[in-house]
């Protein structure tokens, strides 16, 4: 079968064994790929070089007796101080367990997973959307780590996927979301998705959903003094802090993947909220293409001028 990894000539589609033919597949269900969605994270490993195991870390398929599934690629160890506290996502060992990272991801025809991390998809999801559950996940994550955001003003800076979905997320909670972006096309998806467009004054709640120093600065310019600034943006390039964040009073706040909310499976419910917004797909996936383009996908979505918003791989 076909399978996307990192080589010494860069991305490209190879040929592996079947992931049946794995000696041990106790409590591992095999998902037929069929969305698979290319993340800036996969950008940064591709560019890093790391190589190994298949990429893809955002996907959804069909189980053999045709249940559509979004997976969960983040699969912590269920046994430490912090999973038995509810804190998956910051298992003690849970950052060498991630499909599409350490282990093989979804950008291929077939990948086995553990049971325990495939969730049904709810009525009303097609399974050639359900790629973007987990980036819908993450936002959703970092929306409730800075929450609850009903009926407050939200500035979500940075338009790419993650951002669009924050804005998803905190309009889904009930804020009045404005999305900081200067690119047309994404600050067009972020209107398509309700929120005004510039900052401008002050806001209760910021989310960095850019991870970069001007994104950083803007974030803390347009938190009110008092209020709480949101780190969801990966931070690859350290960033420096300012007096500021200390005079206003800033509270930081950081998320990294998803767990559970008020006893809630973060996962599940962001899979509610694709369902539950109109345009979420269409305001994030400006591309999809078959499993042979990989290498070019992954080209156009490393290309700032390429327009892409989130491509979608479907094998
Ligand atoms: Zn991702
Ligand atoms: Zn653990």
């Amino acid at each position: 079968m076909r399978a996307v990894r990192n080589t010494d000539s860069g991305v490209r589609v190879l040929h592996v064994p079947e992931p049946e033919t794995l000696a041990d597949t106790a409590g591992k269900v095999v998902v037929d790929v069929v969305s698979t969605a290319i993340c800036g994270s996969d950008l940064h490993m591709v560019a890093a070089g790391m190589q190994g195991a298949t990429l893809g870390h955002e996907f959804a398929g069909t189980l053999a007796d045709g249940t559509a599934v979004a997976v969960r690629p983040q699969a912590p160890c269920g046994a430490c101080d912090l999973c038995a506290a509810g804190h998956r996502q910051l298992c003690r060992t849970g950052g060498e367990r991630m499909y599409g990272v350490n282990l093989d991801g979804g950008m291929a025809d077939r990948v086995l997973v553990d049971s325990a991390m495939v969730f049904p998809l709810p009525d009303g999801v097609d399974v050639r959307d359900a790629a973007v559950v987990e980036p819908l996940a993450v936002a959703l994550h970092g929306v409730n780590r800075v929450g609850p955001v009903t009926g407050r003003r939200v500035l979500v800076v940075g338009g790419g996927p993650i951002g669009l979905c924050a804005v998803a997320c905190a309009r889904h909670a009930g804020a009045d979301v404005t999305l900081a972006e200067p690119q047309r096309n994404r600050a067009e998806a972020g209107e398509a998705l309700g929120a005004r467009v510039g900052a401008s004054g002050e806001y209760d709640v910021v989310i960095d959903a850019a991870g970069v120093q001007s994104s950083f600065d803007l974030a803390v310019e347009h938190t009110c003094p008092g209020g709480t600034l949101g780190l969801l943006g990966s931070f690859w390039t350290p960033v420096s802090m300012n007096v500021l964040v200390q005079m206003k009073e800033i509270g930081i706040v950081p998320a990294f993947t998803y767990g559970h909310h008020h006893g809630v499976e973060e996962f599940a419910a962001a899979a509610e909220i694709l369902r539950d917004v109109p345009g979420l797909v269409q305001a994030l996936v400006t591309h999809r293409v078959g499993l042979d383009d990989a290498a070019e996908a992954f080209a156009r979505a490393a290309d700032p001028s390429a327009g892409a918003i989130k491509i979608v791989l479907m094998p």
